[in-house]
């Protein structure tokens, strides 16, 4: 099956006071169709400055795309011009973030900004259809009474109920891809498992693709088919949700999933933390990105970065124990 978006060798830097950070280096995966691919890693690994330079919305001027290609139904976005990628960004590809009250106006009531995405999306549509339309979304989402929540203000509904409000306005132009950062971080479990619950649903519903940004290796299981692991800035495992759980193969990932409670472990057994602290963006180490927390690290490691190579079907690691003659074989 073709991808809807492909990322090749993507590389996006910030210029600061401190000189440049490379935030993202050499980064390529694809999305399919209905599916969703997770992409998990550390805060600082790169995860959510993939999705800001997929959508075009780096800080500027310090944030750039320097190189590689984000290639969506025949254009590629890292290069199209920016009245273009207008028309692309949040109808065709829609993004919602960890905290809806920031991306939501305080001074406006919840029908006032739905519709204005309609708007936006749809000028053509009278107002009658508008307000139909503003209902049904909200009533698609899961709000309970979707007329009380039209009228009132963001503060005055609950955080999941915001959560769902910013689904409806990313949903209203009705996406063919889905960025969701962290979306459920901020809510508390049970209202987690719904938000995650509905985003399955709709997927399923509209057949869209999904990015799900998250340090939460539990999210990951619960909605992803396909994960991308990064560290500090890079792809350090991609594969398919089961074969990164129960085939592991990268010593960061492998540490990811050790530190993760099981059901099945015993009462005092200790999680294993990962020592050591996430090398600094503006300085990063000439070797593997990982050796100073590597268990496994060899000489090699110092001194070249690994390429990624293909362990298995649609499984990649970046690491040198699986280049040939460092195998266990
Ligand atoms: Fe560890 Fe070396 Fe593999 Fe990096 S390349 S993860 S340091 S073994």
């Amino acid at each position: 099956m073709n991808p809807i978006l492909s990322i090749e060798n993507l590389a996006t830097s910030f210029h600061t006071d401190e000189g440049r950070i490379q935030a993202v280096s050499n980064v390529s995966f694809e999305v399919h169709k209905g599916k969703t691919l997770g992409l998990v890693g550390e805060s600082g690994c790169g995860k959510s400055v993939t999705a800001l330079s997929i959508m075009r919305l780096l800080p500027k001027p310090s944030g750039i795309i320097d190189s590689g290609r984000i290639l969506f139904q025949g254009m590629d976005l890292a290069v199209l011009p920016a009245r273009e990628m207008q028309s692309i960004r949040g109808k065709r590809i829609a993004m919602i973030f960890q905290e809806p009250m920031t991306a939501l106006n305080p001074v406006h009531r919840i029908e006032k900004q739905l519709g204005e995405v309609f708007q936006i999306h749809f000028p053509e549509m009278g107002k009658k259809q508008k307000a139909e339309e503003v209902l049904s979304l909200l009533n698609r989402v899961g709000i309970p009474n979707p007329e009380g929540c039209a009228k009132a203000y963001p503060h005055q509904i609950s955080g999941g109920m915001r959560q769902r409000v910013m689904i409806a306005m990313a949903l209203a132009g009705k996406p063919e891809i889905l960025i969701a950062d962290e979306p459920t971080t901020a809510l508390d479990v049970t209202i987690q498992a719904q938000i995650l619950e509905l985003i399955k649903s709709l997927q399923e519903e509209t057949g869209m693709a999904v990015i799900f940004i998250t340090h939460d290796l539990g999210v990951i299981a619960e909605v992803c088919d396909e994960v991308v692991v990064m560290y500090a800035g890079k792809i350090a495992e991609k594969a398919r949700v089961k074969d990164l759980f129960y085939n592991p193969a990268h010593p960061y990932t492998q540490g990811l999933l050790s530190s993760i409670p099981r059901l099945d472990s015993k009462r005092k057994s200790k999680l294993s933390i990962i020592q050591g602290m996430v090398p600094n963006l503006a300085d990063l180490p000439k070797g593997c990105r990982f050796e100073n927390r590597c268990p496994m690290a060899m000489g090699l490691c110092k001194s070249e970065p690994p390429d990624i190579l293909q362990i298995g079907d649609s499984h990649w690691v970046s690491c040198y124990l699986f280049e040939k003659g460092n195998r266990n074989e």
